[in-house]
């Protein structure tokens, strides 16, 4: 029987892409995926802190698992992740003695290495023989998602080097560096070889791609050089930054038929003071000037944004300049946060986190309200028309499955869909997903 592992993942798409190579430096090692934490020789918690919640969350996963590493002394915990920070491990260390291997974000290197001690061919870190085996064409996906996943995600800038008055990551995560595009290349490749239809390049600030390199690509050239990736068929990017979203990109996007008309480029808030408060570098003006140029460009784009309310100091009309930006931009998608101060911050550390929690509550629930109307009218102009749907799985006896533009479809069939792109005809809409219905066959083909 092979030892067996355990990952839980809390967090964004980067700790999605991070828990996926644990897995596969783990099946390297010889252990196998199970999905039951009882029956796991190592577990894996990839911990996330942007938000207070989050943290809680991770903390009171680990405690639970406290009895079960009692019973079981072999057990090997690793915690992993943000929770962890580039910074190190030795207060958590003192906290949690039950821990048995700390490992900082994106770097499987601890527990691998823990794990392999002994070993005559101890990987010094993960992250070298992942390389190693990206630019052989040989990252391999962890089994149990082998020809399963059809969409994957590839970071392509770890880090970040802004200072946003109220965010972790850069204390989390270090600072921004890129990743080599022969590495990107070479994982892209391997993943389109295992049946990955969908790669989404992913970045804390995404549109910073290559900035660090003299003379790399930038990331509207690194899109054109995925874009040939073969057996490829759809490529997302993910998060941008409105003061990096050059045209040029734009055109990329609109121009390159893999690259999806979909783009995730946060606000965070709509007033110019408090946009200065956060240290975001831009106005409304500016983001309201990027979004038309992105329309006018293309316009079945579909944007999403991300928004703080509560931040320190926000009066009630300062939010109303939030809540106008979303009335009037219309976007896709809002995800909403209510502002939580987060130790060692800017903000934390030098504002006064003076909205009271109802408040910030009643804030968050009016954009919530407004967006639900907003993305209802998006959809509804999707009723009758037949867009390409790429299917993922299925999902309580219905495949799903997702528009180039993101939005979610669920269409019932009998074919084997996994990995294909159909043409669906929409029949339902509302605010979160729609409902399509397919024609008898269809085939691999772009539609
Ligand atoms: S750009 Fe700002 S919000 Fe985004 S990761 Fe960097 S510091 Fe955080």
């Amino acid at each position: 029987m092979p030892m067996k592992y355990h990952i839980w993942t809390e967090g964004c798409q980067m700790n999605v892409a991070d828990s996926q190579r644990v897995g596969s430096s783990l099946e390297h090692l010889g252990y196998a995926f199970t999905d039951t934490p009882e029956d796991a020789d190592v577990i894996v918690l990839n911990t996330c802190v942007v938000r207070q919640s989050a943290e809680d969350k991770a903390l009171g996963r680990l405690t639970s698992l406290r009895p079960l590493k009692e019973r079981k002394p072999g057990l090997v915990i690793n915690l992993m992740g943000c929770l962890v920070g580039v910074r190190g491990a030795e207060k958590l260390r003192e906290k949690l003695p039950f821990v048995d291997v700390f490992s900082p974000p994106s770097d499987p290197g601890p527990l691998v290495s823990f794990l392999s001690q002994g070993e005559i061919q101890i990987m010094e870190s993960d992250e070298t023989t992942r390389r190693f085996a990206a630019m052989d064409g040989d990252l391999v996906l962890p089994q149990h998602e082998q020809g399963q996943l059809i969409s994957a995600h590839v970071p392509v800038v770890y880090g970040c080097s802004h200072a946003c008055t109220f965010c972790i990551i850069p204390f989390r995560r270090g600072v921004e560096r890129s990743r080599p595009v022969g590495d990107i290349v070479a994982e892209v490749r391997s993943l389109a070889a295992q049946g990955v239809k969908e790669v989404t390049l992913l970045g804390q600030i995404v549109d910073r791609y290559g900035k660090d390199v003299p003379d790399g690509p930038n990331l509207a050239a690194l899109l054109r050089i995925v874009h040939e990736v073969e057996g490829l068929e759809r490529i997302r990017f993910l998060t941008s930054h409105p003061n990096y979203f050059t045209e040029e990109l734009m055109d990329s996007v609109a121009e390159l038929p893999k690259v999806m008309p979909h783009i995730e480029v946060p606000i965070q808030a709509g007033d110019d003071e408090v946009l200065t408060n956060m240290k975001r570098g831009y106005t409304q003006r500016d983001y309201r000037t990027l979004v038309e140029t992105i329309r006018k460009k293309m316009p079945d784009c579909s944007i999403a944004t991300d928004i703080i309310v509560g931040f320190p100091g926000e009066t009630e009309a300062q939010f109303m300049e939030t809540y106008r930006v979303l009335e009037d931009l219309k976007l896709d998608v809002a995800h909403l946060a209510r502002y939580s101060a987060r130790e060692g911050t800017v903000a934390t550390r030098r504002m006064n986190d003076d909205v009271p929690d109802m408040e910030k509550m009643r804030r968050f629930r009016m954009l919530e309200e407004l967006q639900e109307e907003v993305v209802s009218d998006i959809n509804k102009k999707y009723l009758g028309r037949t867009v390409e749907v790429l299917f993922e799985e299925k999902v309580k006896g219905r495949w799903k499955g997702r528009t180039p533009t993101n939005k979610l479809v669920f269409s019932e069939s009998e074919q084997e869909l996994r990995g294909k792109i159909a043409p669906a005809t929409i029949t339902w809409t509302g605010p979160w997903s729609m409902q399509a219905s397919l024609k008898e066959t269809t085939s691999n083909a772009r539609g």
